[in-house]
């Protein structure tokens, strides 16, 4: 079965982790992207990866706390196929891990530009193009770190993970009557060059906070984010899916 036949998806943060087993993932489900991150040598091999399999996709690298980028994501779409269906707004960063005392407001302004007011710019020019099209479905990478559980040294993180679930459920408000669903994703410890386990002694100390375990493979995230992207989840909005391995119910 193939869920997103014909669609047009953005994806920021595709270099990577995440953000590349969703690319690879909306391919095979007939999807034509247009791929984001800073990264321009990743993004091409990522494309030539996707055209090998006989997919569409267009590399665009940029950063996210650029507006114009944001812009220019959305022309790309509507340009090269025709418009805009499914942005997955994936890109994001743990940024500068300190406490709170310790914290330039230098590194909390960063970390708050790339992924909190990243969101905002890109539902500000993805929206009007989903509208234009008749509707559509964007989803935010969240986190379980500002939802569920708080974590020493990542308080800009959460803060800026936290605001993305207000600003999905506002958008949500304002866009489902249009056709336009709005949803977070949180996962939850997720194995990607991203993740901030970065000693054997941390990964364990991580793995033992989710009831699973163990941590989550991007591709198991990525299942999700198409859930939320494809038709399947066709009456959610403006809800914070846990794909989280129960990181946030567990107690022992
Ligand atoms: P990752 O492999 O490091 O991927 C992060 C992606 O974001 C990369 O493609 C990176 O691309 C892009 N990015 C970062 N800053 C950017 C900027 N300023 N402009 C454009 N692109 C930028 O890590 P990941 O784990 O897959 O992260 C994906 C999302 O999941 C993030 O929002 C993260 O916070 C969230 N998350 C991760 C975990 C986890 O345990 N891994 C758990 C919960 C939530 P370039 O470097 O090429 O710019």
């Amino acid at each position: 079965m193939t869920l997103l036949q014909n669609k047009v998806a953005i994806i920021t943060g595709a270099s990577s982790g995440i953000g590349y087993a969703t690319a690879k993932l909306f391919a095979e489900h007939g999807a034509k992207l247009v791929l984001g991150g800073r990264r321009d040598t990743e993004l091409a091999a990522l494309v030539a990866s996707i055209e090998g399999m006989g997919g569409k996709a267009h590399a665009l690298a940029g950063d996210v706390r650029d507006e114009n980028h944001a812009q220019a994501l959305v022309a790309t779409a509507v340009d090269l196929f025709g418009g805009l269906d499914i942005a997955f707004n994936n890109a994001g960063s743990a940024g500068v891990m300190k406490r709170i005392p310790d914290l330039s407001l230098e590194a909390w302004n960063d970390t708050l530009a790339t992924n909190l007011t990243s969101a905002f710019l890109g539902a500000k020019y993805q929206i009007p193009a989903m509208l234009a099209r008749g509707g559509g479905s964007l989803v935010f990478t969240s986190s379980f770190v500002g939802n569920s559980v708080g974590m020493p040294e990542m308080g800009a993180y959460a803060a800026s993970k936290a605001g993305i679930i207000g600003l999905v459920k506002t958008l949500a408000a304002e866009f489902s009557p249009l056709g336009v669903r709005v949803n977070a994703l949180l996962p939850g410890g997720t194995d990607t060059p991203g993740a901030t386990m970065d000693t054997p002694e941390a990964l364990a100390f991580v793995k033992g906070l989710h009831a699973m375990k163990r941590i989550g493979r991007p591709e198991e995230v990525a299942h999700s984010a198409l859930y939320l992207a494809s038709d399947l989840s066709s009456f959610t909005t403006g809800s914070a899916l846990y794909a989280d391995g129960g990181v946030s119910i567990t107690r022992t």
